[in-house]
């Protein structure tokens, strides 16, 4: 692997031309130009540089050397931008990596990795000359034969997956470790230790973090030991403030960089280490082309670079704790259960058994409400947002009607004339809607989706003396409303607090005893082959807000399906038994990781120039079948072609399966750019999503 990069690196040895990415336009191709005798000794691998193209000049970025070019009458490159080139040979590998695997060009890759930079600017911050601090090594006499301790021999003995963890530090090659642990401060304190140590090697440093306040928190602890060591990039950063501390990285002035999924490209050159915080975060995933999961970039990128790579979570993605059993990575484990648990009760409610008709807050929720009412005690109360759509569910027996091919949940749908239909949002399958549940033969069978505006009415009625707030985006009319019931919550002053997912931002739950999770269905029937992962990630998390315990509290679930996996997991906080049952679910169905999903997804205004489109796209697609250098794929959604309303467009999706990925992505590219400027335009978009996080 290593020798791969260094001959990457020193295959151009000879600068004669140039292959440039032109930065202005959107071709996803490589030009060649001349390298003038007096810009050979400052061009390098990244530099910005001025190039005539089509008769006007442009911006391009030099992504690799030739001494040899079979392209007649070159034309020069003009000037060079940088003095030193903003990004370093690796991550340009990694940018083409991008481009290849999530099926975007390269051109667009670069754009969105690269600060944007005003003239006036390159001036004023320009990345000075002096040579990149010599690392800080021990001195020679101080050199012990002995691996370097990071943890202390008692700790590694009360803790014994410390002592791999050392061992990737110290080895410094390319390893992915699963760190799964429940406490923060923990795994806080093994970030500190392992970053301490690669600074003292001469290495650098990147750590990632899902969220806005998930980076605040690690900010606040990293600054106070590192200081000026370090950079953050908080999510309002802007274009000049990114570009600043782009060049104290390019200047060596800093040596780790903290911040949300794009900072996995900053230019470090003497990178030693990377950490993903929280790395079954569907947020790591970009939603805009290029459409990349940081998580996924930051093991090309430690791989790329050679060195240890840290992912960390309570509730691993499917995806790596698969990898653990793969055994392409390691794992450690450092949860510890203890006190909490005897004071914290997980109730699960069956809902089909509760006899009142509405069947929305259960005699059990109903009374722990009161409970904590007469104890001055706060409540929460958890709803999904609200679905995209809504679907079946028999309320005697908790049957949901699913989709014979797919196993997702049927969505339920009013077509035009406001007859009924239940549809697969996977493959397009349409079934009729009866009356009549399949699976029990009652009649109580029939569309469940609630808002929280209806859950706060009931819960007013419900409670007619308590202080209710409702938190979600509806109801946030101004800015200033989000913060306002926060405050009056976190105060004491509000009783019951009913929201979506937004309640786990910034509500303090010191004096919260009870969550009550209204629906767990909702969430776990979205039309998603994740959904169940997705939803147990979410409930450890409502879950785990209840961790400062010094009094009893209590987590009611209310759900028709008691015996789903997703629910036993979570009451009896089992991630195994969880996983276990998953993986098996994903192999039977071949889904990821099993094997790779492509969505994509035609938008246009008129329904028969959208048809129009994705009949091309589907014959493009097919032709691939022809070609032997591509690998084998099934296409879903393309024979019962649904036309979906989406605000003012009309929407139509299609799922690729493929295993060979890297095949398939080689074979689509061929003619890819052919295809998408014969049919496609700002009229009639098509987007392409690689290894989507969202179905939907
Ligand atoms: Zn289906
Ligand atoms: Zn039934």
């Amino acid at each position: 692997m290593n020798n791969g990069i260094n001959e990457f690196i020193n295959m151009h040895s000879e600068k004669k031309y140039a292959e440039i990415v032109i930065l202005e336009y959107n071709f996803d191709k490589i030009f060649h130009y001349c390298i003038p005798q007096d810009l050979k000794d400052r061009i390098s691998l990244g530099s910005r540089v001025t190039i005539p193209f089509r008769g006007k000049v442009t911006t391009g970025c030099v992504v690799g050397f030739l001494a040899e070019s079979d392209v007649k009458n070159l034309k020069d490159i003009a000037q060079i931008t940088d003095k030193k080139p903003l990004l370093t040979p690796r991550v340009i590998r990694l940018t083409q990596w991008i481009s290849n695997y999530y099926l975007c060009s390269w051109e667009k890759t670069l754009n969105y990795v690269i600060p944007k930079t005003r003239r006036a600017w390159l001036k004023k911050f320009d990345i000075t000359d002096i040579s990149p601090q010599k690392p800080t090594r021990l001195p020679e006499n101080d050199k012990s034969p002995e691996k370097e301790i990071i943890f202390s021999a008692e700790e590694i003995k009360e803790k014994s997956p410390l002592k791999e963890i050392e061992n990737i530090i110290n080895n410094k090659k390319f390893q992915t470790i699963l760190i799964r642990g429940n406490d923060f401060n923990s795994r806080m304190k093994i970030y500190l230790r392992c970053i301490r140590k690669t600074l003292k090697e001469g290495k650098q440093a990147i750590i990632l973090a899902p969220t806005e306040s998930h980076l605040s928190e690690l900010a606040g602890l990293l600054v106070k030991e590192f200081k000026d060591n370090m950079v953050v990039f908080d999510e309002k950063i802007d274009q000049k403030a990114k570009y600043q501390k782009w060049i104290k990285i390019r200047n060596s002035q800093v040596n780790i960089a903290l911040g949300m999924r794009s900072s996995i490209f900053v230019p470090f050159d003497r990178l030693g280490l990377i950490i993903v915080e929280r790395e079954h975060s569907s947020l790591y995933k970009e939603e805009r082309s290029p459409r990349y999961n940081a998580r996924e970039v930051a093991l090309k990128r430690a791989e790329l670079e050679n060195i240890p790579l840290f992912l960390s979570s309570e509730t691993p993605s499917v995806e790596s704790y698969w990898n653990v059993w793969e055994n392409r990575f390691l794992e450690a484990e450092l949860n510890s259960g203890g006190e909490r648990e005897n004071l914290l009760k997980k109730t699960i409610i069956d809902m089909t058994r509760e006899k009142s008709k509405k069947k929305i807050i259960s005699y059990k929720l109903q009374q722990a409400i009161s409970r904590s009412l007469k104890n001055k005690r706060q409540v929460v109360l958890f709803l999904n947002k609200r679905g995209f759509s809504s679907f079946m569910i028999c309320s005697q027996c908790g049957h949901i009607p699913k989709c014979p091919n797919c196993n997702t949940s049927l969505s339920y749908h009013l077509d035009v004339q406001k007859r009924a239909q239940l549809i697969c949002h996977n493959c397009g399958k349409r079934v009729k809607v009866t009356d009549v549940c399949a699976k029990c033969g009652s009649k109580e069978i029939r569309p469940l989706g609630m808002g929280t505006q209806k859950l706060e009415s009931e819960i007013r009625k419900m409670f007619t003396k308590a202080e209710i707030r409702r938190l979600d985006r509806d109801s946030l009319i101004k800015d200033n409303d989000y913060r306002k019931i926060l405050e009056e919550f976190n105060q004491g002053n509000t009783d019951i607090l009913v929201g979506t997912q937004m309640v786990l931002k910034g509500v303090d739950f010191n004096n919260v005893d009870l969550i009550g999770i209204i629906s767990a269905d909702t969430l776990l029937n979205l039309p998603d082959y994740r959904s169940e992962e997705k939803t147990f990630q979410l409930l450890s998390e409502v879950i785990s807000s209840l961790r400062e315990i010094s009094f009893p509290k209590e987590v009611i679930i209310q759900t028709f399906n008691p015996e789903d996996h997703c629910i036993v997991a979570l009451k009896e906080q089992d991630y195994n038994y969880f996983y276990q049952k998953e993986i098996e679910l994903r192999k039977e169905l071949d889904y990821p990781p099993f094997t790779h999903i492509i969505k994509i997804m035609i938008l246009g205004e008129e329904k028969e120039a959208v048809k129009q489109r994705a009949e091309y796209l589907i014959s493009y697609l097919e032709s691939l079948r022809k070609d032997k250098e591509s690998a084998e794929f099934k296409l879903l959604g393309a024979v019962d072609m649904v036309l979906w309303k989406s605000r003012n467009n009309i929407k139509v999706q299609f799922l690729i399966k493929v295993k060979d990925l890297e095949r398939f992505n080689k074979a689509f590219k061929k003619n890819y750019d052919k295809m998408l400027s014969k049919h496609f335009d700002q009229r009639n978009r098509l987007t392409i999503d690689v290894d989507p996080v969202r179905m939907i």
